[in-house]
Order: structure tokens, then sequence, then C-alpha cells
């Protein structure tokens, strides 16, 4: 099956591996999970030949996502069952009896690691940049000594399922978020009171990516809301709040940027296209927080193979560096 909105046409003729968790009886029958990568190509997905596809690059790769999207793992023996020989490469990468596992939760991934690129090497290209990169400059961010030091509850929240809805026990539309929050309060002796109080006085910043302006597609563009990439993190509006900014929140994160010395830019869908949407609409309405929908320049979403800028990276830390409360040095 396909998870969330990938461009399909990426994944073709690349080294996909499987990685994820599997879920097996131990010695005491308890059952017990274990993260499993196979770290090498394992599987791919052959394009056919332009000899069989003349119209490709006329209309094209469209993929039929039942008939065409199997990956090719192996050419068995005739004697060999496919479940009994992928039961096998499990327990080879996995270290657990074939037998005793019950079952797992396996995704494609692209082997090929990360590259700087560009004249100055200001690009970076990866897969998942939308949104681990938000993710690593949360984190990093939030690990600074100088922020670990601050006496208010900082928060950096990880979300799975961004992309398929978020209502799952761990994703955003879930009660994870307001029970740590909870737990957090009672740990602090507050009452009901004092963490309504809190609520009321917190501030989220939901970053996700933003579409950076490729200029061979001028069209997909709104002309007065292009963003450049490494120009700066950029604040995203959207007046059916499919994004959480709003006037008070945009003038906040804008002042969080001019006192980190760091560029920041506007952007809005095209008026005539659907936008996506983020975590930042959900939790901001299950928690009463105020909020902001911010990103990074982005090209090729949901590709296999995104790129970013270098600078806006940096950019980003410095900023939720100083929301944090901390000026950056
Ligand atoms: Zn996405």
């Amino acid at each position: 099956e396909v998870y969330g909105g990938p461009i399909i046409a990426t994944f073709t003729d690349r080294d996909l591996s499987l990685a994820g968790r599997i879920s097996y009886k131990d010695d005491q029958n308890g059952i017990v999970s274990q993260l499993v990568t196979f770290d090498r190509p394992l599987l791919r997905l052959p394009n056919l030949a332009i000899h069989m596809n003349r119209a490709v690059n006329d209309e094209g790769l469209k993929l039929h996502k039942q008939n065409e999207l199997p990956l090719i793992l192996s050419v068995l023996a005739d004697e060999c069952l496919p479940q009994a020989y992928f039961s096998e490469l499990m327990q080879q990468q996995s270290g657990c009896d074939a037998e005793r596992i019950l079952s797992w939760d396996l995704a494609v991934y692209d082997t090929q690691k990360g590259a700087f690129w560009g004249g100055n090497s200001e690009f970076y290209a990866n897969s998942q940049l939308d949104n681990l990169a938000s993710c690593h400059a949360a984190l990093q961010a939030l690990l600074d000594d100088a922020v670990l030091e601050s006496g208010n509850t900082l928060v950096c929240a990880f979300f799975d399922h961004e992309e398929i809805g978020s209502e799952s026990n761990k994703g955003a539309d879930g009660s994870f978020l307001t029970d740590v929050l909870q737990r957090i309060a009672l740990a602090s002796k507050d009452n009901r009171e004092d963490f309504a109080r809190t609520l009321a006085q917190s501030f989220m910043i939901s970053a996700d990516m933003a579409h950076a302006y490729q200029p061979n597609f001028p069209l997909a563009y709104d002309p007065d809301h292009k963003v450049t990439m490494n120009k700066g993190p950029v604040i995203k509006v959207n007046a059916n709040h499919r994004y959480s900014t709003e006037s008070v929140s945009q003038a906040m994160f804008v002042d969080w940027c001019e006192q980190a010395g760091v560029p920041y830019q506007k952007y809005s869908h095209r008026s005539d296209l659907a936008c996506g949407s983020t975590i930042g609409p959900i939790t901001s309405a299950r928690l009463g927080i105020r909020s902001v929908d911010v990103g990074n320049p982005l090209w090729a979403m949901h590709s296999i193979r995104e790129s970013a800028g270098v600078l806006d990276h940096g950019y980003m830390i410095r900023v939720m560096k100083r929301f944090f409360g901390k000026l950056p040095l």
C-alpha cells in the first residue's frame, strides 16, 4: 500500500530498502518489539524501458497503485514460498527466530545518503526532509545548554501520522500531547486552574516545510508569495486555517526572527489550488494554544529526493532558540 501522498514516479529505479518494527514472542512468552533496518539495497521498482513506454516523456510516468507498484525482491526457486522466504530474511536481519515473529510494520526507504549540492554547496538533498528537517532543527534548538537551563517548561513534540491526517493514538489528533502536558502540571502540583492558565500563556510553533519557488514552474505559485531558498524561514498563511497562523502569532514570530537576526518570508498557496495542512490547526485547537505555522523552503515535497537550503536550516535553529527563551550568540 502507499502511505501518504508521495510522488510515486520518483521511487522508480532507486536502491530501496525496508525498515520498521517487528513484534515477536520472547523466551518468557511475552510480546516484545524490536526496530529493524535492512540497511542495504533490497528492493527495486524498475521502470519500463523507453521501448515499451514511448509516451512516458510526454505524458508523465503514471503507475497503477495495485498493479504496477509491487517491488521486486528476488527471483524465487519454484519450491520456495514467498512468505517463508521473507520470514527467513527478517530472521537474518533481526536475529529473531522466524517462527516467533508475530507481526511487523515495515516501510520502504531510500538507502542513498544525503548530499550537499549547488555551486557553493548551498543546497542539500535527502529523502523525508519533509518533515525530519524541522524535527532536527527543533531538537537542536532545545538541546542547547543555555536553553535547557531556562526555567520554563519547554516541549518539542514529534508526531507520527501527519501525512495521513494525524488521527491515531500517536498522531497530533490523539491525546498524547494533552496527556503529557497535564501530567507535567500534575507533577508540579498544579490544579486545573493553574493548568488552564499555563495553556493560555503558552505558544506553539508548528514547523513543517514550505514550497520553495521553482523557476521552471512559475505558474504553480502565487506571483506575490514566492519564497526563495536560503532567504529564511517561511511563515505560512491560509485564510481557511489550513495553517494555524493568525496576525498575532505571526507578529510574534516576526519579532523573534528580528531579535535573532534571522530573515523571514511569507507564503500563501495559489488561491485556486488546495494547500496541504499541518499539525498546527489540530494541536492548537485541541489545546487552545496560540500557534504559528512556519517551515523552511523545500523543493520537490514528497519526492523520494527533496532539496532544501543550508542557510535556512541554521536560521530555523536560531529562531527556535530565541523562541525557547535564549537569544542566540
Ligand atoms: Zn508532507
